[in-house]
């Protein structure tokens, strides 16, 4: 006996789980503010994330992200698998480590919480890892870089 060859309830609710996942992304990116409201004495950043996956399910691009002063600040990137919900990584709490505390580099990895969901595997773990290199390049603030020129005319006597 051969059934129909249906749609199934359950994948459709998928569908709707990663189009609601499209919209929270977009959402997210159109409510973010700019580099320069959030991290005022930064001139630029810059982020580059490559993918290393375990599971070698897929080959995914390395990518190089540039934000100037006017560029949305918005540090999560989606996970490339497409079968991924609830995934993604978020470098933004690493941006504003590196602002709070002034620095300009870091790198490590994350990997992705999302889960999988294909015919074969249901809600297996992603896990695919990002590795990134931030840089943080801070605007030279004139106030350090001239000097004062009374500085050198305090002479101590004693000599
Ligand atoms: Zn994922």
């Amino acid at each position: 006996m051969i059934e129909r060859a249906t749609v199934p309830k359950e994948n459709r609710a998928h569908q709707d789980s990663f189009e609601q996942q499209r919209d929270t992304w977009r959402r997210a990116y159109a409510e973010a503010p700019s580099v320069r409201e959030r991290f005022p004495q930064l001139e630029r950043l810059t982020i580059d994330i490559r993918f290393c996956d375990v599971k070698r399910l897929g080959t995914y691009s390395p990518q190089m992200r540039g934000f100037g002063a006017s560029a949305k600040a918005f540090f999560a990137f989606e996970c490339p698998r497409t079968l991924c919900l609830q995934g993604g990584f978020d470098l933004d709490p690493i941006v504003q480590g590196l602002f709070t505390s002034n620095q300009a580099k870091s790198s490590g990895k994350l990997q992705c919480q999302g889960r999988l969901h294909s015919p074969h595997n249901d809600n297996a773990h992603c896990r695919l890892e990002l590795h990134y290199a931030i840089h943080l390049v801070y605007e030279v603030s004139e106030s350090t870089t001239v000097g004062r020129p009374g500085a050198r005319s305090g002479k101590r006597s004693g000599s």
